[in-house]
């Protein structure tokens, strides 16, 4: 079935007409989801390891976020940012007691939450460190794409975009911890850092890494801020990545899987850091009741299911299975935590290897030219691994991917 009886043809050169080219989109329409599969409009189906690009953690279309909205809806849609409204109100008691912070603001994508974390740092500066406004963030980091969050972002794609950028951001190596500490100055007001760099490709920080820059943040009085927008809320096999470490940061965002794809964002403090006054921030969709319904459903779902427990079990499933599978085929570096993965292939044959599984029905991520990043929802189950490396096998195998064509 096709909405306004459009082919999918036609519906593709609507698309190339009327949207602005930023990003490069296969020539499928996608219609309908349902658990771990997509479908498009020639009713083809998707068995996705992207999972929204982290984001359905539930799956797609979980009851639990249709019945949530459906209710809200009925109740009501938005009151206005001026008001409190009731799913507000138990949304942040929830977060705030499952998180181990005090305080939460809520925004729509992951880039606000960090924009208001970095406002944050910055009052924390001009109020406590005589007007310091210095963040150091990471090498090959991703925060966003707001002009700020660009600016924090250690992308070097982005460098030379849309100069000048947001002044006040030095990029320095991941756990390169005498780098970090060389860049402290009485400038500086926060840290900000992913704990495992998702978009960069899966890379995690190192324990003492991170122990070491709590301990220069506390001597300092500097901010430390983690992104948990890509691995917040079960992704990792924790609930939230900083468990892994037992390292607790000043500030936390979370985004992606917080509401099962409905836009929401969060970011969360200490009292400690109860630092914004009316008008600091706001925005005209912060706290709106139907995003507050959806994010209480999503979250109460992954904690009644366990559902971190189960990325854990899946992730260490993948693990292994990628580990016979490299055996054979040049698949190298298998690497990440819970169900945020990655593995590498030979330079140049990413794009091409999720392209081709695509084509076989199984969605995988390629952040760049060299890596196989896979995110399912948190309720895959082990028959969908076994399908999964069962498809990527017969790709690898197809392309000739072996071991020992590529690796000696
Ligand atoms: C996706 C992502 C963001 C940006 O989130 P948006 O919702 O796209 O604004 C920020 N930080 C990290 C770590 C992310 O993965």
């Amino acid at each position: 079935m096709q909405s306004l009886n459009k082919t999918t043809d036609s519906l593709l050169s609507s698309a190339k007409q009327s949207l602005l080219y930023t990003a490069n989109r296969p020539d499928v329409v996608m219609t309908r989801g349902e658990g771990m599969y997509l479908w498009d409009t020639e009713g083809k189906s998707y068995l996705d390891f992207i999972g929204g690009w982290a984001v359905t953690s539930l799956g797609h279309s979980p009851s639990v976020l249709q019945e949530a909205l459906t209710y809200q809806s009925g109740q009501l849609v938005h009151a206005s940012p001026g008001f409190y409204n009731k799913p507000m109100i138990e949304f942040a008691d929830l977060l705030t007691e499952i998180s181990g912070f005090d305080k939460v603001f809520f925004a729509s994508s992951g880039a606000e939450a960090n924009e208001s974390a970095i406002k944050l740092a910055r009052k924390h500066g001009a109020l406590r460190l005589n007007g310091a406004y210095e963040i150091i963030t990471m090498t090959n980091s991703f925060h966003g794409r707001t002009l700020a969050t660009m600016s924090a972002t250690g992308k070097p794609s982005y460098q030379p975009l849309f100069e000048p950028k947001v002044p006040g951001f030095i990029h320095v190596p991941i756990n390169d911890f005498d780098a970090c500490f060389a860049a402290i100055s009485d400038r500086t007001c926060a840290i900000m850092l992913e704990l495992v760099q998702g978009e960069g490709g899966v890379h995690s920080v190192d324990a003492p890494y991170l122990r070491a820059l709590r301990k220069a943040c506390d001597v300092y009085n500097i901010m430390l801020i983690f992104d948990e927008v890509q691995t917040g809320l079960g992704r990792t096999g924790k609930l939230f990545a900083y468990e892994h470490y037992g390292v607790k940061p000043d500030v936390m965002t979370l985004a992606k899987g917080i509401a099962g794809g409905f836009p929401l964002s969060a970011m969360l403090t200490t009292a400690q850091y109860d630092l914004f006054e009316p008008g600091d921030q706001g925005g005209t969709y912060s706290a709106a009741p139907l995003g507050m319904a959806a994010g209480h459903a999503v979250v109460t779902e992954i904690l009644e299911r366990g559902l971190a427990g189960n990325a854990a079990n899946q992730g260490t499933l993948i693990q292994e299975k990628l580990t016979v599978l490299s055996k054979d085929y040049a698949v190298n570096q298998i690497r990440g935590k819970g169900l945020l993965l990655a593995f590498d292939v030979p330079v140049g044959s990413a794009p091409v290897l999720a392209a081709e599984c695509m084509k076989e029905g199984l969605l995988i991520n390629a952040p760049n030219a060299h890596t196989i990043r896979l995110m399912p929802p948190l309720i895959v189950t082990a028959e969908e691994v076994e399908k999964m490396i069962r498809i990527l096998t017969g790709v690898l195998e197809a392309y000739g991917l072996k071991n020992e064509a590529v690796y000696s």
